[in-house]
């Protein structure tokens, strides 16, 4: 008989799994997975030929369970959870977070609240915790005072914190540095992402320092991360009261990792720039419309961040652009439809269906 073949597809289980000794997990830390990971490197042609032949991929993030990169985090930190006796689990959102919590929680079996701020969390994430069962509340706030919120309770009950201060969020997150240095059997040249929190560039420059540390990749990568123009704390140096974008998952005005966000960006040479809405938007429709690739707006800031900086010239041909996109389109559905055509209302006639197809 012929041996099973054996795919990396196949065999795949998990972040803990693959990476556990750069993790900070033992044999008896209970792994919570849904398998997240593992989420394609794609090439972007388009993209690449509109910097002048720089080599572009795109980290599909959004190819995660609950269709964010906050997964990476959520195994490692529900596992330490669980292995330290939580009974339930606490975050503020802007909405991915929340998502991401609710569906590790419930895998685990234990409790899950999350503190989002009213009326601004995308549909599909507000529909995913609550299916997740968790206790949805709506803060009439922003997000920093949901954070300070979740902060203080979890200092003053036996609840854990999931949001980006729990180290562990961190440790899981910069697997995705290891898997882009693993896919393209190198480091790229430069890695574009957007900043909210901070949490993750924080935890790339972490993956790709422990890769280069370790002799598994012999040099780093630029980070470039990018705020929407208003709400762009980091990059004016003073927090935002009221931060303003289309991009809800990084409508941050203080960001918690704010500190080693600038570290990361001095260290490897990079840096953190603001970009438009307008922008945003029209690399989110450039995105789906000429790479065939649904994004959230918070994600195609990677890219309308690199656009910009193509235009100063500030890539070579001969080198590699990695752009995190770290949430799916579906998680807002809404704002997809806002920015696309509306659909042509024609009789049901070969005809006129005819007619409207050749005439557009
Ligand atoms: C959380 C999130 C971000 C921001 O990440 P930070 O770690 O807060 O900087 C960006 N995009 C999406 C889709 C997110 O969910």
């Amino acid at each position: 008989m012929k041996a099973p073949m054996r795919s990396p597809f196949l065999t795949w289980q998990g972040v803990i799994e693959h990476y556990g000794d750069r993790l900070p997990v033992t044999e008896a830390t209970p792994v919570v997975t849904l398998l997240e990971g593992a989420t394609p490197l794609t090439p972007a042609a388009s993209l690449s030929e509109r910097l002048g032949g720089t080599r572009v991929f795109l980290k599909m993030e959004g190819m995660n369970p609950t269709c964010s990169f906050k997964d990476r985090g959520m195994s490692v930190a529900l596992s330490k959870a669980v292995e330290n006796g939580a009974k339930a689990v606490i975050c503020a959102s802007t909405g991915n977070t929340s998502a991401s919590a609710a569906a590790y929680a419930a895998r685990a079996g234990i409790a899950c609240a999350v503190l989002v701020p009213q009326g601004e969390i995308a549909f599909g994430k507000a529909a995913q915790a609550v299916i997740h069962q968790a206790a949805l509340l709506s803060i009439e706030g922003s997000f920093d005072q949901a954070l300070e919120l979740v902060r203080a309770v979890s200092e003053s009950y036996p609840i854990a914190l999931v949001n980006s201060l729990n180290p562990h969020r961190i440790e899981g997150q910069k697997t995705a540095a290891f898997e882009i240095c693993d896919q393209l059997g190198r480091p790229p040249d430069c890695h574009a992402l957007p900043v909210g929190n901070a949490g993750n560039i924080v935890a790339y420059w972490k993956g790709y320092r422990e890769y280069r540390r370790d002799g598994v990749i012999d040099f780093l990568p630029k980070m470039l991360g990018f705020q929407a123009a208003k709400a762009a704390p980091i990059v004016d140096g003073a927090p935002v009261e009221k931060p303003e974008t289309v991009a809800s998952a990084i409508k941050i005005g203080n960001p918690a990792s704010w500190k080693r966000a600038v570290r990361a960006r001095d260290e490897s040479g990079g840096l953190i720039e603001k970009v438009t809405d307008r922008q945003i938007l029209e690399a989110y429709r450039l995105l789906a419309g000429e790479e065939g690739v649904f994004v959230e707006p918070a994600s195609a800031i990677s890219v309308a961040g690199v656009l910009q900086l193509g235009k100063r010239g500030f890539f070579s041909p001969d080198e590699i652009v990695v752009c995190v996109l770290t949430g799916h389109g579906l998680k807002d559905p809404e704002r997809a439809v806002q920015e696309s055509r509306e659909p042509k209302v024609v009789p049901a006639k070969i005809d006129a269906v005819v007619k409207e197809i050749f005439s557009t």
